[in-house]
């Protein structure tokens, strides 16, 4: 089958996502549609990133200190994994964030990691067709930049991949999407979170600025992780999410805390236990931990916006949907 006969989903799913053995033909021509998005995306963005200068650093599975992933209000965790290994316990890779912080301070001043990270979500998140339990960011921090700095790079690559999809993977996207991609304008707008919580409420600013927005826009100000770094003094946070019309978030990052004080103090107001956190403190303790900013991109996220599929477990060939275990 063409991809041109390929039939978009222009209404919402009625199942969720199955695996591989349980798709028609036509939905696994479909699948293998979706695929070349995935590997074009995941060609563009790390070829920015590399020619941007970025070192690759290969990711981890286990360590002892990962993502708390905690205080975010927008976490939703159903178990956190923790196994024993030569006497130590080690958890799964919630996010590499601990590790950026700890590599681009030390030894790689500009890096990023296609990085894998298990988060068992509520299983009645099955259905927000933005969650999965298994999925991977490209994730990237770089030592003393701004969040101005964050942002026209990540806009860069995101204009980037827009017009070469046009060019190379035109019959693709017809197929897949409803309505046209169109390439963003920038720069993207930036919003205050206080400002939406003030429109659309506490609980529901993300979902109101994802229906509203036309083009990309930046939110930032948004109260989370000891990591992302917080004015005291006014009480901001210099941290953002990127959010995409008639999507949502694809992207969290932040300008980050490199302060032993400060961290600290975020770490014993969060009540986040020290002793996972015991390496970052004495290198930020000794004065070897240095100002950076950076984010994570959600891959099955940006693609899932691009080829406009209702379900992101959709860009997976061993879909994770919440409350779901299949074989493979
Ligand atoms: P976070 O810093 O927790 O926001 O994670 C970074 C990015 O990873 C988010 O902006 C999303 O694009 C993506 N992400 C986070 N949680 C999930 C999930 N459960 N399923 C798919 N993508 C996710
Ligand atoms: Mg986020």
């Amino acid at each position: 089958m063409k991809a041109q006969e390929i039939t978009a989903p222009c209404v919402p799913l009625s199942e969720l996502p199955k695996p591989l053995d349980q798709l028609s033909e036509s939905e696994l021509e479909r699948k293998a549609c979706i695929g070349k998005v995935m590997t074009h995306t995941l060609q563009s963005l790390t070829s920015t990133f590399v020619d941007s200068g970025f070192q690759w650093l290969l990711p981890v599975a286990l360590s002892q200190s990962t993502d708390p992933l905690w205080s975010d209000p927008g976490a939703s965790i159903e178990k956190r994994i923790e196994i024993d290994i030569y006497g130590k316990v080690v958890r799964t890779t919630a996010s590499m964030i601990i590790h950026k912080l700890v590599a681009s301070s030390l030894a790689y001043p500009k890096l990023f990691i296609l990085s894998p990270n298990i988060r068992i979500e509520k299983a009645e998140r099955a259905k927000t067709g933005r969650h999965i339990y298994e999925f991977s960011q490209i994730d990237f921090e770089a030592r003393d930049a701004s969040s101005k700095d964050v942002f026209s790079l990540v806009e860069g690559a995101i204009v980037k991949l827009v017009t070469s999809l046009q060019k190379d993977l035109k019959a693709e996207l017809e197929a897949l999407r409803c309505e046209p991609l169109k390439v963003p304008t920038v720069p993207f707008k930036v919003l205050d979170r206080e400002d939406l919580e003030a429109e659309y409420g506490a609980d529901g600013w993300e979902a109101g600025i994802a229906e509203s927005i036309k083009e990309p826009v930046w939110v930032t100000n948004i109260p989370r992780e000891f990591d992302d770094f917080e004015d005291f003094a006014t009480g901001k946070w210099d941290n953002y999410d990127l959010f995409m019309p008639n999507f949502g978030e694809i992207l969290s990052g932040a300008k980050r805390e490199w302060e032993y004080e400060k961290i600290m103090k975020k770490i014993e107001r969060d009540e986040v236990k020290k002793e996972n956190y015991a390496l970052l403190l004495k290198l930020a303790k000794e004065g070897k931990t240095k100002p950076s900013a950076g984010a994570g991109i959600g891959i099955e996220r940006i693609v899932g916006w691009a080829t406009g599929v209702k379900h992101i477990a959709e860009t997976q060939p061993f879909p994770r949907v919440p409350g779901t275990v299949n074989e493979l």
